[in-house]
């Protein structure tokens, strides 16, 4: 296939590398004039996606996803699939497959999970929203740069899922590091802690296979200095965009709200760049009283 890719980042631009690698020929564009190796270089985004079988886009948010659509979608071939797997708001998502549709194309959301390791290794999840035609004309592309992907329903489901998923982490991640932060004050000890929740009622992925204790469970971010792994500020995102969908679709998510609010200060005061479940240091340095 002739594919274009607009965003080659830390995500798009070992992903656009898997497409080339498995024989597609890829052109990418990247504002900030990135190359990759073995991806053919456009001058401009409607350059990438001119005469495209499938373009795709991997781009940091909502507003800038708008900005490209503007001005790649007149430039879509009829019955080609766009495909977009950067973590919007479902608003946009759903603006951009609306464009889409009008200007007879396919077109895909499809934000993704797994991380930078994900993208390198091609074993990415991919969340899709859209047509059964459209999710199918993204089929082959997904299994090159995934290894599994759900098709959630309509334009948008696919950014639901992702931000309904990484609600739960969020959480879920702050109610560990909550119990590590009391298991020490309480003098337990954290392997013994970690051997009885991963096998009990309090078994979650954030502890399983994510624990943020060093020396604890599986190795992860942790045991390398928090380095990310999954940065606290992209955490942060995700909650945001929960928090959005959440008003707009008039639903109470107490726990989602307080744990972007715990992200926030964490963020703001020195956790930016750190991993996410670096929220561990925080927890454990403040008091009943002062959080
Ligand atoms: P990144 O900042 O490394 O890459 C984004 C790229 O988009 C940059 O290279 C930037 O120059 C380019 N860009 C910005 N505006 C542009 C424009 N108008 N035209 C063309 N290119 C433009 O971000 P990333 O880590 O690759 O993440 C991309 C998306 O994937 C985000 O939506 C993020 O939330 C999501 N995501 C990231 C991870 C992760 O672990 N990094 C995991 C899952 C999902």
């Amino acid at each position: 296939m002739k594919i274009g890719f607009i965003g080659l980042g830390n995500m798009g631009a070992p992903m656009a590398k898997n497409l080339a690698v498995a024989g597609h020929q890829v052109i990418g564009f990247d504002a900030a004039g990135v190359g990759v190796e073995g991806v053919e270089t456009a001058a401009t985004a409607a350059e990438a996606a001119r005469g495209r079988d499938a373009v795709i886009t991997m781009l940091p948010n909502g507003a800038v996803l708008r900005s490209v659509y503007d001005e790649i979608v007149p430039h879509g071939q009829r019955g080609a699939v766009f495909v977009d797997c950067s973590t919007v708001d479902v608003e946009s998502a759903r603006a951009a497959h609306e464009q889409a549709a009008k200007a007879g194309l396919l077109s895909v959301d499809a934000p993704v999970s797994g991380g930078i390791a994900g993208a390198a290794g091609g074993t990415l999840t991919f969340m899709a929203g859209g047509s059964p035609e459209s999710v199918a004309a993204a089929g082959a592309l997904f299994e090159i740069m995934g290894q599994k992907a759900v098709h959630c329903g309509d334009p948008g489901a696919g950014q639901a899922a992702k931000i309904c998923n990484n609600m739960i982490l969020g959480i879920s991640m702050i109610g560990v590091c909550e119990a590590f932060a009391l298991g020490d004050k309480l003098n337990l000890d954290r392997q013994s802690l970690f051997e009885v929740v991963s096998t009990s009622s309090g078994a979650c992925w954030s502890v399983n296979q994510y624990c943020p204790a060093p020396g604890v469970g599986p190795e992860s971010p942790a045991d390398n200095d928090y380095k990310p792994g999954f940065a606290a500020e992209l955490m942060l995102k995700d909650l945001l965009l929960s928090q959005r969908a959440a008003a707009s679709a008039d639903a109470a998510t107490p726990m989602g709200s307080l744990a972007s609010a715990l992200y926030q200060t964490f963020v703001d005061s020195g956790g930016r760049g750190q991993d996410f479940s670096a929220i561990l240091l925080d927890l454990a340095a403040q008091g009943h009283d002062n959080h």
